[in-house]
């Protein structure tokens, strides 16, 4: 059924309710950075994996040591020097210690580490100032991660930091989920592509790659699917090159001139388009519907709005796709300028916020044209009015949504 003119929230629910989780691979670990887990990643033994010490120093019985002060220092032999990669032999019965370095072996019967700048040596002997208390300086097998433990949950994004975990838990192989396949359209008579000679009437298409490079960034595999015309031929064409993509993506044509063909060719073919016009600007004419389990999103052609109906609407179904958290990054920041605007649609204008003296400020650019793409490179945020709300004085807060990054 078609539902027009709805709420950005209501869109992104009839979204989000088409998408079934996508399929998984196995891949090496170290190629996995972007990449999001298909199942969770679930500890093989404890890390660390052996009592060890936090610290060069000397590894002793704290017991031994419990009365020493700065003038009754306590003299302890040094039997062994044990370092990092050595297996410790036990602590004979007393009176001695260890020295030790860091992440070596802590050795049976020591239950402590007094770091090197706090002893005096002399000859085969270390003085202790100081008493200490059991455990000091000692990282305990299994103090970060014990064996089963959940390291890293389905649905996360595998960051720098997730990889160098894997490897210290020796997972050479993850399962991740595929990269659902992206293909994008530009429709429009009028657009040329890069390398053609431009000219009165032309319009260089950007959207293409403007849009490629947004859904490589959500995780994706996008295709440049290329410029159609605005003609039934050539979309009918588009659509039967593409129908089996996980999503197709169309810019322009989906308003309500005359030229605007996309929705009715494809309705044609059998796409059951879900709405149409979505209470927003930029980006109003938006459409969105399914095919054979394919998903199809009709963006307007404007750049910014374009760009705008991406990050809004084929974003979380990307992140539904990889069953990641769908969560808006909103914030508020203080409106360094007067801003209007009639009640009935959300806005998503473009800003850059800043901070100054520890608090959060947003600028919001003059040219809010849905053509002007330098409001888009400018800025690191939308600045969200909400239907019902008109008005934000300078000085008040609003709401903003960083991008990613
Ligand atoms: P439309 O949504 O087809 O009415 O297009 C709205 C405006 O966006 C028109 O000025 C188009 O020339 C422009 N436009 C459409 N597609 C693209 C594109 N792929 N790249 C850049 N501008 C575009
Ligand atoms: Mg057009």
């Amino acid at each position: 059924m078609l539902n027009q003119n709805i709420s950005v929230d209501r869109a992104i629910n009839i979204i989000l309710s088409c998408i079934k989780e996508a399929e998984e691979e196995k891949i090496h670990f170290a190629d996995g950075l972007g990449r999001y887990l298909s199942r969770d990643i679930i500890s093989g033994f404890s890390v660390p994996f052996f009592d060890n010490s936090a610290m060069d120093g000397f590894a002793l019985r704290a017991e031994e040591i419990k009365d020493a002060s700065k003038d009754n220092p306590v003299k302890l032999k040094i039997v062994d020097e044990i370092w990092a990669g050595k297996i410790a032999r036990p602590l004979p019965d007393s009176k001695c210690c260890v020295k030790i370095y860091t992440g070596a072996m802590i050795p049976d019967g020591a239950d402590c580490v007094v770091r090197q700048e706090d002893v005096t040596i002399e000859g085969d002997y270390a003085l202790f100032f100081n008493p200490v208390e059991k455990g000091n300086d000692i990282r305990l097998k299994g103090e970060e991660i014990k064996e089963n433990d959940v390291v890293a949950s389905k649905g996360s994004r595998i960051t720098p930091a997730m990889i160098g975990l894997f490897a210290s838990l020796m997972k050479k192989e993850i399962y991740v989920y595929k990269k659902p396949k992206i293909a994008i359209l530009a429709t429009g008579s009028e657009l040329i592509d890069i390398d053609e000679q431009t000219g009165f009437g032309k319009i260089v298409n950007s959207n293409s790659y403007a849009l490629m490079a947004m859904a490589r960034e959500a995780g994706a595999e996008a295709f440049n699917g290329g410029i159609i015309k605005d003609n039934r031929d050539e979309l009918e064409k588009a659509f039967y090159t593409y129908k089996d993509t996980d999503l197709v993506i169309t810019t322009g044509g989906v308003s309500v001139g005359e030229y605007d063909l996309v929705k009715d060719v494809f309705a044609n073919l059998g796409v059951n388009w879900l709405f149409w016009k979505v209470r927003m600007r930029p980006g109003h004419p938006v459409a969105f519907g399914v095919y054979n389990n394919r998903l199809f999103f009709a963006l307007p052609g404007n750049p910014v709005s374009a760009m705008v109906t991406f990050d809004q609407f084929v974003l979380p179904a990307i992140k539904k796709f990889f069953s990641a958290p769908w969560e808006k990054k909103t914030i508020y920041a203080i409106a360094t300028d007067d801003i209007r605007k009639k009640s009935g649609r959300t806005h998503f204008l473009r800003g850059r916020a800043y901070t100054k003296d520890g608090e959060l400020f947003v600028d919001i650019f003059p040219n809010q044209a849905s053509s002007a793409i330098t409001s888009m490179t400018l800025a690191n945020c939308y600045v969200i009015l909400k239907e019902d709300n008109t008005r934000i004085n300078k000085g008040e807060k609003v709401l903003i949504e960083l991008f990613e990054n």
